[in-house]
């Protein structure tokens, strides 16, 4: 989990005549800036609550904590499996159906392609036919067992290794909000590097209104607006992070588990609504990762899952329930054919 921008953005953190002043609480966490603003009055220690709640998920799911569950599952791989916390596995379980539902455009065991390429990092750079190959023989998610009853998971082949760098930070903003709500919080905005979740409604009783970046602009730029109460919006996009290379390409940190390079298929953002994070942070790699037909036909199949595709060539494709609930304000872009 690596230093990412933000894609959405919540609009309007309005002063409020009702109830109390919001109070914004910022912290680095999952190698993001995560912020929490809270609309009720709640004890001055429930922020911290929160963040601590989000750091033990980063110290059990993080690739790069050498002491976390996955770093540990990682180490152990072709040799044995290892007891992890109870959410651990249940997040690589969610994982795991992901990279089955998606036919493993979204990969859980992706790992061996994540660490070749190193993009966010200072030494990403694009690596040999040879080394793309060899990651692409140790990403095979059908080796990835879990044990329920013991509660471990192990890869089945030395070389193997997981990264929930696609689903942990919908999962800490799941939690962020069960801690909030186990605190009488009733209206909250959770934003996770962009992860955004909003609890309950705007202090007045109206929806959450989000900014869903521009994926060709400048940050702060706006290609529409998501009204929404009680939600998740999550976004992935090409423009997020990258890294260019003496050629001037740029190349992206979603990966294409086929050709084992940065994913190319015209797109440059999906965007998913969803009540649960860890399923919109999944389903929004796993969608870019698709491209449009094969994405859309997944997300309309995806019960209480939203998306909208933005192609570069500035053509937008939503699901029905995303066209009702986003506002197009930036018309260089349009919706594109059905
Ligand atoms: P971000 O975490 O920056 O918000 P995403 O949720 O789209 O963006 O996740 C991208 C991260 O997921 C990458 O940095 C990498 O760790 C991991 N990843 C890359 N390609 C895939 C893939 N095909 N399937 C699952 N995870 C991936
Ligand atoms: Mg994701």
């Amino acid at each position: 989990m690596k230093a990412a921008l933000p894609l959405a953005c919540i609009l309007a953190l309005f002063s409020c005549a009702e109830g109390e002043a919001p109070r914004t609480r910022t912290e680095f966490l999952l190698g993001t800036v995560c912020s929490l603003t809270l609309y009720d009055k709640a004890p001055a220690e429930t922020a911290s609550r929160v963040f601590d709640r989000i750091r033990q998920i980063e110290e059990r799911m993080s690739v790069t904590i050498p002491t976390s569950d996955i770093a540990r599952v990682n180490a152990a791989a072709g040799t044995e499996a290892v007891v992890v916390a109870r959410e651990t596995f249940e997040v690589v379980e969610a994982g795991l159906e992901f990279s089955r539902s998606s036919g493993g455009a979204f990969n859980i065991a992706v790992g061996p392609l994540v660490t070749l390429w190193g993009i966010g990092t200072e030494r990403a750079a694009v690596p040999p036919q040879e080394a793309i190959d060899a990651a692409l023989g140790c990403i095979d998610f059908t080796k990835v067992q879990t044990d329920s009853s013991r509660g471990t998971l192990f890869l089945r082949e030395k070389d193997m290794a997981l990264d929930l760098g696609a689903i942990a930070k919908g999962y800490a903003a799941d939690q962020a909000a069960e801690t909030l709500a186990a605190a009488g919080i009733g209206r909250a905005i959770i934003d996770l590097g962009g992860n955004i979740l909003v609890m309950g409604t705007r202090p007045g009783g109206e929806p959450w209104r989000i900014g869903v970046q521009n994926p060709l602009a400048t940050r702060g730029h706006f290609l529409g607006i998501i009204t929404a109460s009680d939600t998740s919006v999550v976004s992935s996009g090409a423009y997020e992070r990258f890294f260019t290379a003496l050629d001037g390409q740029r190349y992206h940190h979603i990966l294409d588990t086929v050709t084992g390079r940065p994913v190319r298929n015209g797109l440059c953002q999906v965007t998913v609504m969803a009540k649960c994070s860890r399923d919109a942070d999944a389903l929004s790699t796993a969608l870019f990762a698709l491209g449009v037909p094969a994405g859309l036909d997944l997300s309309e199949k995806t019960p209480g899952a939203e998306a909208l595709f933005v192609t570069e060539d500035k053509l937008l494709y939503a699901t029905s329930g995303m066209r009702e609930s986003f506002r197009l304000t930036d018309t260089t872009y349009r919706f594109g054919p059905p």
